[in-house]
């Protein structure tokens, strides 16, 4: 009996390995897999943890796309996350755990185990002899596998990279609680957190894993507005922008807060680009950062633009994502306006601004203040603008989150 079914074993092999791999929900041919590698190869994919490049080792297959899914080497990123991963030869699966969750990936299986739980997936766990060596590495699909672990995953276009960041663990730093400076907001209830730099609102554990992506506006070739007293004295938009991002971005992750930043340096990308990233990042929220100017010197404050919109099936943003543009722009305008202690010119529906109908998920556009505004501009130049600026966004979206994830 064991004789037989090692027989229809190798049979089922043998057929699999000459006409291609037939799973349930998707069809993998050899021709698939030697496409990938050869599109792969022309066009290499690169893996980002953290923002740091994984490298992988020599022998092993490097990341492939096989219909649409990136396969990678298992051992290379989830060790470096700190994670362990190892090979059960009996069952022909790959065991990935990391902090309370562990993924199996049963070669050529449409099913994966997370926590023994079964899940559904597009293309399975497979192994690949790229070189013709008899030495097959292992691949796994990274998108499945990190996200089951709690990652967060996207894709940039501009690099070819799948770039991965690891679930936030906010290091807050323990403050002796005899020390009154630090509760000023009056709140005694535990629903605080105290850093050493900022206090705010602790995130929901319904929250966590939501991802927010930050836009600075602007950027490279494309100043944005600019403001000036004369010649010398002159401050751009996206002079401002950028680091106002980079401290939101760093504000949001020491909460618990999963982000995706567009940009690190001063690029360009179109508003089509922007809004494609979100897109494909599976943003929830999708926040950019920008200050004002108008032809006249008298307009001044504050104002945020967002977009009540709905899909092509009519769903609109609450149905869809369970929170709504309206009510994050309310909340950071709120913010905002407490800090920066500028004139509210309160919140506008603006479906006609690009990233704003061109994204899939609430969106906002904040506009700080006015660089053609005298006393505006003066408070722009000053240097805890950014901070401020950060801070009060940081807060808003944090107060959503908590309002819409409970
Ligand atoms: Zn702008």
């Amino acid at each position: 009996m064991k004789k037989t079914i090692a027989t229809i074993t190798m049979i089922i092999m043998l057929i699999a390995m000459t006409s291609g791999l037939v799973y349930a929900g998707t069809t993998i041919q050899q021709s698939d897999i030697k496409e990938g590698l050869t599109f792969c190869e022309l066009y290499p994919v690169k893996l980002a943890l953290d923002g740091k490049e994984i490298s992988f080792l020599q022998k092993d297959v490097p990341p492939v796309i096989i219909k649409e899914r990136t396969l990678i080497p298992a051992r290379a990123l989830f060790e470096a996350m700190g994670g362990k991963v190892t090979w059960n030869n009996d069952t022909q699966s790959v065991h990935v755990t990391y902090d309370d969750t562990e993924v199996v990936l049963t070669i050529g299986s449409d099913k994966a185990l997370v926590n023994g739980q079964s899940k559904e997936l597009e293309v399975p766990a497979l192994i690949i002899d790229h070189d013709n060596d008899y030495y097959g590495s292992t691949m796994i699909p990274v998108r499945f596998t990190a996200e089951a672990l709690g990652c967060n995953v996207g894709w940039e276009d501009a690099t070819r990279s799948v770039v991965i960041a690891s679930p936030a663990k906010p290091e807050i730093p323990i403050i002796d609680s005899k020390d009154g400076d630090n509760n000023q907001n009056g709140n005694t209830g535990n629903d605080w957190d105290t850093s050493t730099t900022w206090q705010y609102e602790k995130l929901n554990e319904a929250a966590k894993g939501k991802l927010v992506v930050i836009d600075m506006g602007h950027g490279g070739k494309d100043s944005g507005s600019i403001g000036h007293k004369n010649m010398s004295d002159e401050l751009s938009e996206k002079e401002l922008n950028l680091p106002i991002g980079i401290k939101l971005n760093e504000y949001l992750k020491s909460a618990g807060v999963s982000t995706y930043v567009l940009r690190e340096t001063d690029i360009y990308y179109t508003l089509l680009e922007r809004a494609q990233k979100a897109n494909d990042a599976g943003a929830t929220i999708f926040i950019s950062i920008h200050n004002n100017s108008s032809e006249s010197s008298a307009p001044n404050g504050t104002e945020i633009l967002y977009n009540s919109k709905k899909n092509t099936e009519g769903k609109s943003e609450m149905d869809l994502y369970g929170i709504q543009s309206k009510d994050i722009a309310q909340n950071v305008q709120n913010e905002m306006v407490k800090s920066l202690g500028t004139h509210n010119r309160g919140i506008k529906n603006s479906p006609e601004m690009a990233v704003l109908n061109k994204t899939y998920m609430p969106a906002i556009i904040v506009e700080g203040a006015f660089l053609s505004n005298e006393s505006d501009f003066e408070m722009m130049k000053k240097a805890d603008y950014t901070d401020k600026y950060a801070l009060a966004v940081a807060k808003g979206i944090i107060k959503s989150l908590n309002e819409a994830y409970k």
